[in-house]
């Protein structure tokens, strides 16, 4: 049996990550999956998502263009074949990126091939068992297809087959109106196809303030359709798929499954290692070392189930793999949170959601501001959004927000960076806005937060040097 110091299974972002870390120390390791290589969010996740919503964002802009004085715009069409190529033109140069990264070290230290656990040092790679000192699980996760809808596999496309598709039939359903559903339902829409999207509440995007959810939800239903009560059935009518919803049938061609996304730790052989297991099947973890339970394993990226994005999976991988080349694994903060999705407008929540703060029963002031009537907001013919941010009660100091709205993606980096400032609102209202920009609406949410802490400034006297003059004072 061939011994190693660490096995990391799973070359995503998350594993390719933890494998930096390793080989910092050890050239005796093992890198094994046995998927398609070039990791989820360049193959089939982020990157080839935001180059389809790029091609139907442009496109949709020429409704604006009449308004603006530039005729023509009725004879733009869409090439569905061409535009797909493109997007898996682009695709192949992200995954090339990924591929050419691993050259240098493939031949010697991966395998392709699928490995299950026999016990916490040991893995069954099918043909031959392997034992390692410390291994790192950073498998991934799939999506979801509920399995009594088995029967009707033919007419479901999830993200591991949409990108691959030569062309799309016109009426489209897509189930699920989380990121994923949001941003490709939307995009199909744009594109000019005949989408119907589906999800089950109103928490669309991963809004949890109730009347973020409201305000957006009612936006998305002016643009196309959408119904928030879930599908009640699914039945074969005419070589359609009929969904049965609250509101009546929805006949599609096609139905885009986006139901969320698993954690593959089923078929791991996780029963193996003798630990609790969460009703999901993940095994009991500290989210600040990565380790599992006492056991010299680890767990990084989506597979653990907690914060299934890019920038976390890849922060998880590296202090997974740090950890597994110490005595003891060390502690690790983690970011403020930041989730942007990017449907048109951007929908973001960072740091404490509205629902973690009523939860944690954390009493909290509030600024917000309606992209409605802002100035740049206007020029740009995006007058659509609106955005709280919330604050600690006397303070104002910023726990938390949710957007969806213009630029939303780069408002909401400025007040996670702002929450891992520790700033409150009135802090940051000192800081410079240019005029006329997106920001100036951030701007106004923080100034209305900072005026209901007790220590609140006008706006002149936050610019102020040093005390207010004694006979000035009231
Ligand atoms: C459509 C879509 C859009 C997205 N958009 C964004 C976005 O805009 N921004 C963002 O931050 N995130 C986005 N994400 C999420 C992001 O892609 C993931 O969080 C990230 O890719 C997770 O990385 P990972 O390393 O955990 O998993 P992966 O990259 O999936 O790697 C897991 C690897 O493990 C392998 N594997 C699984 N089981 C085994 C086994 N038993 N043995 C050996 N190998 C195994 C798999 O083959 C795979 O290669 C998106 C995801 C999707 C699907």
């Amino acid at each position: 049996v061939k011994k190693y110091d660490v096995v990391i299974i799973g070359a995503g972002t998350a594993g390719l990550s933890a494998r930096k870390e390793v080989r910092k120390h050890t050239e005796n390791y093992l890198v094994v999956d046995d998927g398609i290589l070039g990791t989820t969010c360049a193959r089939v996740g982020c990157m080839p998502s935001k180059v389809l919503i790029q091609v139907a964002n442009d496109f949709y802009r020429r409704e604006k263009f009449p308004t603006m004085g530039i005729q023509g715009g009725e004879h733009l069409q869409i090439d569905p074949k061409a535009v797909f190529q493109h997007v898996r033109q682009l695709r192949d140069r992200f995954t090339g990126g990924v591929l050419r990264s691993m050259e240098n070290w493939q031949k010697t230290h991966f395998k392709a091939k699928r490995a299950t656990f026999m016990d916490a040092n040991t893995l069954d790679l099918g043909d031959e068992k392997v034992q390692a000192d410390k291994i790192i699980i950073a498998t991934g996760s799939r999506p979801i297809m509920p399995r009594a809808w088995a029967p009707f596999k033919k007419y479901f496309l999830d993200t591991d087959t949409f990108f691959e598709q030569e062309v799309l039939p016109q009426k489209i359903a897509v189930i699920g109106l989380g990121v994923i559903g949001l941003e490709l339902g939307q995009a199909l829409h744009r594109l000019g196809f005949e989408v119907t999207g589906i999800g089950k509440g109103k928490a669309i995007g991963g809004l949890t303030d109730p009347f973020m959810q409201n305000y957006t939800c009612d936006k998305f239903s002016k643009e196309m359709n959408v119904s928030f009560d879930g599908v009640d059935e699914v039945s074969e009518k005419n070589g359609q798929l009929a969904l049965k919803t609250q509101q009546g049938e929805v006949l599609a061609d096609k139905v885009l499954l986006a139901m969320g996304r698993r954690p593959n730790i089923d078929n791991l052989g996780i029963e193996n290692l003798g630990v609790v297991l969460n009703p999901q099947g993940i095994p009991e973890f500290d989210n600040n070392t990565f380790q599992v339970g006492n056991l010299p394993v680890f767990i990084a990226g989506d597979v653990n189930g907690v914060r299934p994005i890019l920038h976390e999976a890849s922060d998880e991988g590296h202090i997974a793999g740090y950890n597994a080349m110490q005595s003891s694994p060390q502690c690790f903060r983690r970011r403020v949170s930041l989730a942007i999705t990017f449907s048109y407008p951007n929908i973001a929540t960072i740091g404490k959601t509205y629902q973690q703060l009523t939860d944690e029963k954390i009493e909290f002031d509030l600024g917000e501001v309606s992209f409605e009537g802002q100035g740049r907001s206007i020029v740009k013919m995006t007058e659509k959004g609106h955005l709280r941010v919330y604050g600690e009660k006397g303070t104002g100091k910023i726990l938390g927000a949710e957007l969806f709205g213009p630029d939303g993606e780069h408002l909401a980096h400025l007040i996670a960076w702002a929450i891992s400032l520790n700033l409150t609102a009135g802090e940051v209202v000192r800081l410079p806005f240019y005029h006329p920009v997106v920001e100036e609406g951030l701007r106004t949410a923080m100034r209305k937060l900072a005026s209901k802490s007790p220590a609140a400034s006008s706006p002149l006297e936050v610019l102020r040097c040093g005390d207010v003059p004694v006979e000035d004072r009231d």
